[in-house]
């Protein structure tokens, strides 16, 4: 199976030098790929709509990645078809005052799905461990002494282990959470850099910001790593998939919700025989409507 080696769930170190970020390490056929893609998106269809009429679990889908590396498109494609009904996306930017004022995982307790529904972060609480610790956003933090007066290394430590203990939780109360890494190369971000400023119906999607964010990018897949490596789990693994080529981190990523929604095997719920005979009775008068 072509997912297995791009899953982590704490048994295996990620070294992240060691993980191609294009398909052609995996000598795959790109029209039996794409074929395969679609297959998926309908059973995804098929699962979602037990999920959503089973309700008895909620399905969290955490997008992270460097900057261009298909985040958004990966929303559009793998999530096309899905009833919307069932499914809500937040994307999670940089926290304003209000945000600032609470602990780290207060806005994403007001985004949780309720159960029978699925939610896609587009970047997440991992930010608070990530961007926060490359920049050293953590040193400007209003917050008592004992916190703020920590080393950053043992201030990140926690966290992680804040987010793990988070995980657990919301394992314990129903949800699932799959957690996915779009693993793009350097060239291939300055190659989509570069048609976000040549082409002008791109233009929108860049910011002169992102070039600052390009430079710290041994730093940002440094912390990456470890991020990973300290919260990777069993329950909550994390998928760390190639994302050079679109149609290929498309196919992964629609791999990696449908392995889990098999694995959470929803049913449509089933009607208990106290309501079957009601049932019958309905039948009967829409049958004596017809007279
Ligand atoms: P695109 O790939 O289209 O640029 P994006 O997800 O990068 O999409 P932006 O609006 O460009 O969206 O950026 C959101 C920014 O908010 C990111 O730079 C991200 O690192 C930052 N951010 C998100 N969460 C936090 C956080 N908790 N603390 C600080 N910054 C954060
Ligand atoms: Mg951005």
């Amino acid at each position: 199976m072509l997912l297995k080696k791009y899953c982590f769930d704490g048994k295996q170190k990620l070294d992240l030098d060691k993980l191609p970020t294009d398909s052609r390490k995996d000598s795959v056929d790109r029209e039996k790929i794409l074929k395969r893609t679609a297959e998926n998106q309908k059973s995804m269809q098929e699962l979602q709509d037990k999920l959503y009429a089973d309700g008895k679990e909620g399905l969290i889908i955490v997008l992270q990645a460097m900057d261009a590396a298909g985040k958004d498109s990966t929303v559009k494609h793998v999530m096309s078809g899905v009833n919307p009904q069932g499914i809500d996306t937040f994307s999670f930017k940089q926290p304003g005052a209000e945000e600032l004022s609470h602990d780290f995982l207060w806005r994403v307790n007001r985004c949780l799905p309720r159960y029978g529904k699925m939610a896609i972060f587009n970047r997440s609480y991992y930010e608070d461990v990530l961007v926060v610790q490359v920049h050293k956003m953590n040193r400007t933090y209003h917050m008592a002494d004992r916190i703020t007066g920590q080393k950053d290394r043992e201030f990140f430590e926690k966290r992680y282990r804040q987010i793990r203990n988070y995980e657990e939780y919301l394992y314990e109360n129903s949800y699932r959470t799959v957690k996915i890494f779009l693993n793009v190369s350097k060239e291939k971000q300055k190659e989509r850099f570069m048609e976000r400023i040549n082409q002008p119906e791109k233009n929108w999607k860049f910011s002169h910001s992102d070039l600052k964010e390009r430079s710290l990018w041994e730093e940002y897949h440094k912390v990456y790593q470890e991020v990973i490596n300290e919260t990777a789990t069993k329950e909550n693994p994390w998928y760390v998939i190639p994302a050079d080529q679109k149609w290929y981190a498309r196919y992964l990523v629609s791999e990696a919700i449908l392995r889990t929604l098999r694995d959470m095997d929803p049913h449509y719920p089933k009607m208990p025989e106290s309501e079957r005979a009601l049932l019958e009775e309905c039948r009967s008068a829409l049958l004596r409507e017809e007279d």
